[in-house]
Order: C-alpha cells, then sequence, then structure tokens
C-alpha cells in the first residue's frame, strides 16, 4: 500500500533519500510571500545579479523564436553554438577545445549532475569544498558515491587547505569537485594550490568537476586559473559553465560542460534519454551572448568590485560581524559567530525584523555554520539601506 506520507523515506530508493531543498530557493519563496503580504524586502538571498539579460541577449531570442527556432534540436546543443563556446571557454583558458569536447545544457547544474552520473560509482569517494554549493553533495549521493567534504577556512581565505586535503584523497577516491571563483565564499584557488590537486588528481587517476561559473566574475586583475589547463589535466577534467551568472542569464537556462570527447557522449546521451535537448531559441540567445559586445558584462563585472568594496566595508563596520574580501563571485560571506546564535536562527531574524533576505551559511554545509551569505550584486542603493538595516537589527542582539 502506498502512503502519502512524504517523510516516510522508506518510500523512495535510497538514492534520492538524502536529497534536501536548496536554501536559496526556499528563502526566496519566503521573501516573496513576505512582499506578497506588502513587506518591503531587500533580495541578497539568491545567487543572481539584479538586472535583467542584456538586451542584445533577449533580442536575439525573440528573433529565434519568431524565426520558427522552437523545435528540438541536437542533446548535445546547437553545432554553431558548440563552436563558438569552443572557441570563447578555449581561448580564455589557454587551452585548445573541440566543439565535440562541449555538451551543452538547460543551466550549468546538468554539466556537473550528469558527468558524475556517468563517473562516480557506487561506493566511490568524491571530495567537495564544505561550505559549497549544495548540489556537489546531492548529486555524489545520487550517484551512489560517499561524499567526502574538505573543509573551507576563514583564515586560508576560504582556499582548500592542502595539508587537510592530502589527509582525504586516497585510492577511493574518484572524484574531487573544485569551485573557483566560489560560492559562498567568493574564495579563489590559487595556481599553486591548483598544480597540488593537479598532481594528486594525476597519482591517482582521478577526475576532477572544475566548477568555473563564476570564472569571469573575479576582482584581481588577472584571470582565474583553471585546473584544466594544467598538463595532464584536460584528459581528466570537466569544466562546468554558463551563462546565468555572466550574461545575466539564470532563468533562461543555458550552461556548458567541457570534457574528453568520450565522457562528452556519454554525457549526451545522459541528457538525450533525460532533458532530450535544451530550448533551442534560448541557445540563439546564447549565441549572442558570446560572439556579441563583451562591454556590458565587463561594465557588470566593474560594477560588481564597486559594490564589493562598499558592501564589505560596511559589513566589517558592524560590530559583531567580520568579514574577508572576496576576491571572485558576487557574495560576501561575513562570519556572525560572535552574536552565537545559529546562522539560520539569524538569517531568520533579519527576514522577519528587517526585511533583508540573506542565507544562513550552514545551507552551504555543516562548515558554514557560523556565516551568511549575501549577494552584493544589487544596486548601491539597496546595499546601504541592507547595511542600515542589519546594523540596526544586529545592535538589539548585541555580540556575546
Ligand atoms: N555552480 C555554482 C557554484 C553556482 O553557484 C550555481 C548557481 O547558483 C550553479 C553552478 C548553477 O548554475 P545554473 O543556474 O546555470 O545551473
Amino acid at each position: 500500500m502506498h502512503t502519502t506520507d512524504k517523510n516516510d523515506l522508506a518510500l523512495f530508493a535510497e538514492r534520492v533519500q538524502h536529497l534536501v531543498p536548496e536554501g536559496a530557493y526556499q528563502m526566496l519563496a519566503r521573501a516573496q510571500a513576505l512582499e506578497a503580504a506588502g513587506r518591503q524586502i531587500i533580495h541578497l538571498e539568491a545567487g543572481q545579479p539584479d538586472v535583467l539579460a542584456f538586451d542584445n541577449i533577449v533580442r536575439a531570442g525573440i528573433r529565434a523564436i519568431e524565426a520558427g527556432h522552437t523545435r528540438y534540436g541536437p542533446p548535445a546543443g546547437l553545432p554553431a553554438l558548440r563552436r563558438a563556446i569552443a572557441e570563447d571557454a578555449g581561448r580564455r583558458r589557454g587551452i585548445e577545445v573541440r566543439p565535440a569536447q562541449v555538451v551543452v545544457g538547460p543551466g550549468a547544474k546538468p554539466a556537473m549532475f550528469f558527468p558524475t552520473l556517468a563517473l562516480v560509482r557506487p561506493g566511490d569517494e568524491a571530495i567537495y569544498p564544505d561550505p559549497g554549493f549544495p548540489t556537489y553533495p546531492a548529486m555524489i549521493g545520487v550517484a551512489g558515491g560517499v561524499p567526502v567534504p574538505v573543509l573551507l577556512r576563514e583564515e586560508d581565505d576560504f582556499a582548500f587547505n592542502l595539508d587537510l586535503f592530502d589527509r582525504l584523497v586516497n585510492a577511493r577516491t574518484r572524484l574531487i569537485v573544485l569551485n573557483s571563483p566560489s560560492n559562498p565564499t567568493g574564495g579563489v584557488l590559487s595556481r599553486a594550490v591548483l598544480e597540488h590537486i593537479a598532481e594528486a588528481a594525476r597519482r591517482y587517476d582521478l577526475w576532477v568537476i572544475s566548477d568555473e561559473i563564476y570564472g569571469r566574475l573575479a576582482y584581481d586583475d588577472q584571470p582565474v586559473p583553471s585546473i584544466a589547463a594544467l598538463p595532464g589535466m584536460a584528459e581528466r577534467t570537466v569544466i562546468c559553465d554558463g551563462f546565468s551568472k555572466t550574461y545575466a542569464m539564470t532563468g533562461w537556462r543555458l550552461g556548458f560542460g567541457i570534457m574528453p570527447e568520450a565522457l562528452a557522449e556519454r554525457v549526451e546521451l545522459l541528457l538525450t534519454h533525460s532533458i532530450g535537448c535544451t530550448a533551442t531559441f534560448t541557445q540563439y540567445a546564447g549565441l549572442e551572448a558570446l560572439t556579441g559586445s563583451q562591454d556590458q558584462a565587463e561594465a557588470m563585472v566593474a560594477e560588481y568590485k564597486r559594490q564589493r568594496d562598499v558592501f564589505v566595508a560596511g559589513l566589517s563596520a558592524i560590530p559583531g560581524v567580520r568579514c574577508r574580501m572576496p576576491r571572485g563571485a558576487f557574495y560576501a560571506f561575513p562570519n556572525v559567530s560572535a552574536f552565537g546564535r545559529p546562522s539560520a536562527w539569524l538569517a531568520d531574524y533579519l527576514l522577519e525584523t528587517v526585511g533583508v533576505a540573506a542565507l544562513p551559511g550552514s545551507a552551504f554545509g555543516p562548515n558554514g555554520e557560523g556565516f551568511l551569505r549575501l549577494c552584493f550584486a544589487n544596486s548601491m542603493e539597496n546595499l546601504q539601506t541592507a547595511l542600515e538595516r542589519m546594523a540596526a537589527a544586529l545592535a538589539d542582539l548585541r555580540p556575546g
């Protein structure tokens, strides 16, 4: 007899029992519900720019719909888009990428989820960052792997701590997931750190999924290095990237993976039998995003940098709050442990009392406890108001 009790996990296959909702979607829904009830909310919870996709991109999408590009396309993506991605992504990383290595999907998530399904066997260990993007342990678990968190620490500027990493990597490890610049910390992995990880990957014959979705949102005036460009790594690396963040296209659902051709063929089969193909007109919009002028995308990054500087300085000025300067992505990840409350409690408190929507660090793994994640891709005015409101609300709590 089937019950309808959604908490009765025994109803479901083991591979989905560990899945939990993503904090960002949950908090967004709560904040929107408060807004619908008349509250004025500043949205710093969702990982998306507050602006819409640029005009040239929107127009290309509309033109594609009007031209009838609304039918099935090839599962791995339109050939013209795969070629453009291969050229652009390869040039930016200093590597050669063939179009056959590119698999297009609806967002960047499929470019990590499907390669994980294709590579990780039951019982294989997979190392991933904590705090980190919650999809990593979710996808490793669905594949039947053993998620092995590597702690990112504030005192290391949220880079991989190589001593901790060396203790975790072993003959049972199959996969290492990297994310640089990182969500939620804004940390960037240096070339030296990547070389160390690459050496372990070659020694243990491992795969790396390198989530580079924030690769162009970097503030140090130098390109963020990709592990795929290191010797012997292209053949064991999946680069995961997309259009959501760089081109403010989160709801268009467009991303891609770059991987060795044999793996790309397997991932294409997984796409064929699950998604079928990615929306065709969205891909035309993506083609325009890549091949059209980059001025707006670049101006946006320059603006994020200004927003980051103001917002992080403002957070650090609040008694009890300590905030590292993020080197990439568009998140501040302040340490709020001085208030002696769980981060989920603090996020609720800020939403309820002053209408500032933030995510608790614990939404990114146990090691995120004690932090909040705030997206600063917002107007200077909203950021200033959020700072004032947070300072007032937190002053009432008095750091312990
Ligand atoms: N990877 C990281 C680190 C992210 O933060 C996100 C989105 O928040 C994604 C991947 C997913 O990107 P997409 O929306 O294109 O699937």
